[in-house]
């Protein structure tokens, strides 16, 4: 369905996101009913909801203004999606009668307070009960009707012929300039604010997840707990790319690296660049982790309790995609934070940062870094253990080996 929208919108730099999908069962809506009135709050942010009943007395429905929509089932894929989805974003319907003239010299002009209110959109009619003056590929019309002042249509091109706004059985794959700019206006300036946090400055949006109920919009107010991100995880040997989960990551010594994971997304219409960066940090869990000084090499006691990890590239993301970048990184045996009265000497944090001119951060980094995690869509905070297998007293090896060679094994200590 996104894929669908964005391949409309994309174009002019609209770009939709799923945030959620869920199940409504409800006799409502297979009876022909109005069932705008199912128009609830499944998602307690701000997004548009659409909801898609297996039947419906029309194939669309939409609040103009508003973020709600009906999208019967057979349709998600055509272009009354397109048309419905125009509606929230403020257009209205081209064929409402005004003046054919689009010269604003001519005393009858009407073309900016009438109609649809926008004035590169031709006067024209309702295609549904006319469809045989649209030729078959849908570029020309050779009817003779007239508008509701007794004009003829003239000048009807391709463009009004596949309007997205109009009542067509043409692809209604296209919007006119003039559509276009009054959709950012919408996004812009609706009175209600209604589209605020959807605006997006940047030429990019990198992110990495909270939550699996972190939508990237900022702040991140739907996830709890902000340092456990599904994004960063972490190994004891090189086999996160294959394996996303987290292990207790074990000290073994101090050559022996582990590994972090971090996945980044890009939720945007474009690929990136392929020049931005991930910075990883980790500091000591259990006390206080303040922003950047902790994080860029701090020592307590004698200890060092964070630093960097490293820096990464972060290849061209293509649109709607994600790639994964992995860190080695030495723990410190957690016994010596025991030992000098560190509280918690078992948790680790990680914390990652993109750094992007295409994507800054939405709001300045203070010292707490859980509300810069919040805040922020491209910074994620990860809790986690260490602990010592200190690997003193006797040595034994085992040899295990996979002899199918078709199908990778996993095996875990217990
Ligand atoms: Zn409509």
């Amino acid at each position: 369905m996104t894929e669908f929208l964005n391949s409309v919108y994309g174009e002019f730099n609209i770009c939709f996101n799923l945030i959620k999908f869920d199940h409504i069962i409800s006799d409502e809506g297979y009876d022909g009913d109005d069932i705008t009135n199912l128009f609830n709050t499944l998602y307690d942010g701000i997004a548009l909801q659409i909801f898609v009943p297996n039947d419906y007395q029309y194939r669309g429905q939409a609040r103009f203004y508003e973020l709600k929509n009906v999208v019967r089932k057979d349709q998600i894929d055509t272009g009354i999606l397109n048309h419905d989805v125009g509606h929230n974003l403020g257009l209205r319907h081209p064929f409402i009668c005004e003046r054919v003239t689009r010269d604003p010299s001519n005393p009858n002009y009407n073309a900016d307070v009438a109609g649809d209110y926008v004035i590169d959109t031709n006067a024209a009619p309702n295609f549904y009960p006319i469809m045989n003056y649209v030729s078959e590929d849908c570029k020309t019309y050779s009817g003779n009707l007239t508008n509701c002042h007794g004009e003829q249509y003239t000048n009807l091109t391709e463009s009004d012929l596949k309007n997205v706004m109009t009542w067509t059985f043409c692809p209604r794959i296209i919007f006119t300039t003039g559509q276009k700019i009054t959709i950012h206006e919408t996004l812009q300036n609706c009175s209600s604010k209604l589209f605020n946090n959807t605006i997006n400055e940047n030429a990019i949006d990198l992110t990495s997840k909270n939550s699996d109920l972190d939508y990237s919009i900022e702040p991140d107010n739907q996830t709890g707990v902000i340092w456990e991100s599904p994004d960063i995880w972490v190994r004891n040997q090189s086999d996160g790319f294959i394996i996303q989960e987290d292990e207790v990551l074990k000290f073994v010594s101090n050559q022996t690296a582990v590994y972090v994971y971090v996945k980044v997304r890009n939720i945007f219409c474009d690929a990136s660049s392929g020049e931005d960066e991930l910075k990883l940090y980790w500091a000591k869990g259990g006390l206080s982790q303040d922003w950047p000084t902790v994080w860029e090499g701090a020592t307590a006691n004698g200890l060092q309790i964070g630093n960097n990890v490293g820096t990464k590239n972060i290849p061209s993301i293509s649109a709607g995609g994600h790639t994964i970048l992995e860190f080695e990184w030495q723990p410190v045996n957690p016994d010596i934070y025991e030992d000098a009265g560190f509280k918690k000497p078992w948790m680790f944090c990680f914390l990652s940062r993109i750094v992007s001119q295409d994507d800054p951060m939405s709001y300045p980094e203070i010292a707490n870094v859980a509300e810069n995690t919040r805040n922020n869509n491209i910074i994620a905070y990860k809790n986690t253990t260490v602990e010592n297998i200190g690997l003193s007293g006797e040595l034994g090896s085992i040899f295990v080996g996979n002899f199918n060679e078709n199908e990778m094994k996993r095996i875990e200590e217990k």
